[in-house]
């Protein structure tokens, strides 16, 4: 296995490191590379047998589409057709960067890669590491999260060394993922923006580039039994430690703090092992109780870069009970909270008592 060390990249002359990373790519095997989001499982985009590598490797369920990732415009034509105004807009306004926009597929992207379906979900990302890596390869590359399905996704490559290191015949290791939540997924039916997945590029931001756009029912609320999602994505487990987890909101964050008390008390008085997981104020405030606390951050920014590393954190303390306080779904907080509510299986209390 080849091992691409370019956290520290002091000469873009380093980015030529990638040329053996690019022809892996471009010969039919697996890289594991970080983009601005998290960490990709990356396999030539149009090379079907490369691409179920991909499936096998994480034990994704063959009709999870994969997004293809371009480093330049005109590879998009390659891949896409019938791009509406709005889908140029969108592109134009928020590419390179955390945003895929799921279009019409062409002939020549496999089925394996699309799941199945006519379409295809497209990303440019705004990482130099990623887009050298496309160049080199000079093939779109598909590229999931990197983490085994269910699992949270990969920010670093300490992360998830051990789950993937002998699947791949590549690493490039560029450092801890700047952003750490997954791209915003939008699908534009009939002019009106569809967000299928939050991500960093908020409802807000699309709103105003896109004007009229909706969040997708199942971004914050559980798929009823036998229905079809419209992403396939969201039918399937995420994010979710192994341990038990509760996550625990309320906008007045006294409520939050004192529900988060009881939990943690009715935990401690029955001989269960709390471990709580919280913002930097709460975090202070319970640092007196005898118990495991991770400390997510204060803003959503720090909060985000960081969650699938704390909850990842949070499975090897052999926990009974994972206490999780949530965010407002506000700008970058609906991402935030679109993979709590996952991985707590939404298990979420939003009162005091
Ligand atoms: P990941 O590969 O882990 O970043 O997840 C990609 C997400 O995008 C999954 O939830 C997929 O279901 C979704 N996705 C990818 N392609 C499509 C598509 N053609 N239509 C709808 N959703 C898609
Ligand atoms: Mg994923």
């Amino acid at each position: 296995m080849e091992f691409i060390d370019l956290k520290n990249i002091k000469n873009v002359s380093e980015y030529e490191k990638l040329e053996q990373a690019g022809k892996i790519i471009r010969e039919g095997g697996l890289v594991l590379f970080p983009t601005e989001t998290v960490y990709g499982l990356g396999a030539n985009g149009l090379d079907s047998e490369a691409v179920k590598k991909i499936y096998k490797a994480k034990g994704r369920s063959s009709d999870n589409p994969l997004i293809l990732h371009i480093s330049d415009i005109e590879m998009l034509g390659k891949i896409a057709k019938d791009i509406s105004d709005i889908e140029f807009k969108l592109m134009n306004a928020f590419w390179p960067g955390p945003f895929t926009i799921i279009l019409n597929k062409t002939d020549i992207v496999p089925s394996s890669v699309s799941g199945g379906l006519d379409t295809v979900g497209v990303r440019m990302p705004d990482n130099e590491i990623a887009r050298n890596l496309i160049k080199y390869a000079d093939v779109p590359i598909a590229a999931p999260s990197a983490n085994i399905s269910g699992r949270p996704s990969g920010t670093s490559v300490e992360d998830i060394y051990d789950e993937l290191a002998d699947k791949v015949d590549c690493i490039v290791d560029g450092g801890r993922t700047n952003i750490g939540v997954e791209s915003t997924v939008v699908r534009v039916i009939d002019d009106v923006v569809h967000i299928l997945r939050p991500g960093k590029i908020t409802y807000e931001q699309i709103t105003e580039v896109a004007g009229t756009t909706v969040v997708d029912k199942h971004v914050l609320g559980k798929l009823e039994d036998g229905t079809k999602p419209p992403s396939p994505g969201m039918k399937y487990k995420h994010y979710a430690p192994n341990t038990k987890c509760v996550l625990v909101y309320n906008k007045d964050n006294n409520v939050t703090r004192t529900k988060l008390g009881t939990l943690i008390d009715n935990c401690l008085k029955s001989g269960e092992k709390p471990l709580l997981m919280c913002l930097s104020d709460n975090a202070k405030f319970f640092k007196d109780k005898n118990i495991t606390i991770i400390d997510m951050g204060n803003s959503l920014d720090e909060i985000s870069k960081n969650i699938f590393t704390d909850l990842r954190k949070a499975d090897t303390f052999n926990a009974d009970l994972i206490i999780i306080q949530g965010v407002s779904t506000e700008g970058l907080g609906l991402a935030i909270m679109n993979r709590l509510l996952r991985a707590c299986n939404y298990n979420i209390i939003t009162s005091g008592d």
